[in-house]
């Protein structure tokens, strides 16, 4: 069997980091099978879907490293859905219904009054033809509902929550098409995992319940239904369902600096048995990917624990990587050099400018003659081999001084600040001018 699996966003706004985990673990599934993974836009409702966010979809995946297989969209294919719909009429499984949406609001008060489920009374099913005819007459149309099955339970084998078990008849007969002819979602996504052959659908668990009334779909539409893995929702960091999660999305994390590598690294581990680790390659993640590993319990996101794996990720990435996003004229070995003390990309800059901009002279009192020194051993040093190295060594022959005593003067005069990269890394592109008139400028200080 070839996997194929689909991330399936209503375009109604922009990917956030819920439904971009459910695109990763998707994307993850599909290439550790060597399979598809396939986008999917849901964009059967044409009021609140919007062509501006198909695109930042695209481009949001993209950013992200997901690349599709193949990507398709409800709207184009709504004679698929009335084909089916059709059949799901003509076999008795899906009918008519009148009821406006105040009455089926009272119909519920009344039963919830009683102390019964708010499940629908199926009232529709009596109607004979004279009274739909009576009805529509009146001037109302009708929606459609899909007739649940009631005989036996809806149960399968959720790959990550395990065995489920529903009753049907505690369920309403769902919708699956308005009464001006619109689709609700239901149906259609089913004609469409059928058709595209999708073998694992992977979403949040908010779709549990979905996933019974349309395992009955696939089965009135005669076809197998896929492997189902339902996964625990994501919360805030303060444990909560939060609102701020359904807003962060890729201009946060740019805004924060935070990169996709980082962002899917967490996002692959989160809520898994697995150690979230600084992987700047997808490779391991998907080796390792298994839905064995989910936990039931929610998954909780925090955007400082994701900053501190960012600078992790960032101390990985190649040159050629962050070349664009870096001040004009820094090379491979500026980067390599910095590289180690950065928490964003965008921190490069403040280390360019220590580098190569001016840095505030400063020494204590005590220091001063011991810079001066180290002023005139630097000016008699071959700066081509490890100048760091051997001004050090040198100083602390003629000085006496060692670790703290030799080492922090000479940062402060050098970059001006009391830590940063290594100074072995930093002298030789500070270069052998500009140092000296550093060491020059903090002796005299
Ligand atoms: N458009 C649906 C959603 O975003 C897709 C759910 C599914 O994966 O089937 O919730």
């Amino acid at each position: 069997m070839s996997v194929v699996t689909r991330f399936a966003p209503a375009p109604s706004g922009r990917l956030h980091v819920g439904n971009i985990r459910t695109a990763l673990h998707n994307w993850l599934w599909a290439r550790k099978n060597g399979g598809r993974f396939l986008l999917r836009i849901d964009d059967t409702d044409a009021e609140r879907s919007r062509e501006e966010f198909v695109d930042a979809i695209r481009d949001d995946l993209a950013w992200l490293g997901l690349d599709a297989d193949g990507e398709e969209r409800q709207s184009a294919r709504f004679d698929r859905y009335e084909a089916a719909i059709e059949r799901l009429i003509a076999a008795g499984r899906v009918y008519p219904a009148y009821e406006t949406a105040q009455e089926l609001d009272l119909k519920r008060k009344i039963q919830l009054g009683r102390g019964k489920p708010p499940v629908y009374d199926r009232a529709a099913l009596a109607l004979g033809e004279a009274d739909r005819a009576a009805l529509e007459a009146e001037g109302r149309r009708p929606h459609w509902r899909f007739k649940l099955d009631h005989d036996r339970p809806i149960e399968w084998t959720d790959l990550i929550r395990g065995p489920q078990h529903l009753d049907p008849a505690l369920l309403s007969d769902p919708v699956v098409r308005r009464e001006d002819g619109s689709w609700l979602y239901m149906l259609p996504s089913v004609v469409d995992d059928i058709e595209m052959g999708v073998t694992h659908v992977v979403r949040g668990e908010d779709h549990v319940t979905n996933t019974g009334l349309q395992l009955q779909i696939f089965e009135a539409l005669g076809a197998p239904p896929p492997a189902f893995a339902h996964e625990a929702l994501l919360v805030g960091a303060e444990g909560k369902l939060s609102k701020r999660l359904g807003s962060l999305g890729r201009p946060a994390m740019e805004e924060a600096g935070i990169e996709p590598e980082a962002l899917v690294a967490k996002l692959a581990r989160i809520g898994t048995s697995l150690p979230v680790e600084p992987l700047a390659d997808p490779a391991p993640l998907i080796a390792g990917f298994d839905f064995a590993t989910f936990g039931r319990a929610p998954a909780r996101f925090d955007l400082d624990e994701l900053a501190a794996l960012n600078a992790r990720v960032v101390h990985q990435l190649g040159f050629d990587r962050v070349r664009g996003r870096l001040p004009e004229g820094m090379g491979e070995a500026d980067w390599i050099a910095i590289r180690p003390n950065l928490r964003t990309i965008a921190d490069a800059a403040d280390w360019w400018a220590i580098l190569h901009g001016h840095v505030e002279a400063s020494a204590s009192e005590e220091d001063r003659g011991f810079l001066a020194e180290a002023a005139g051993t630097a000016a008699g040093l071959d700066w081509a081999e490890s100048p760091w190295q051997r001004l050090t060594a040198a100083l602390k022959a003629s000085t006496g001084r060692s670790g703290k005593a030799l080492f922090h003067p000479l940062r402060r005069a050098l970059t001006g600040r009391d830590s940063g990269p290594e100074m072995a890394a930093l002298l030789p592109l500070i270069g052998k001018d500009e140092a000296l008139a550093r060491l020059k400028a903090a002796a005299g200080a």
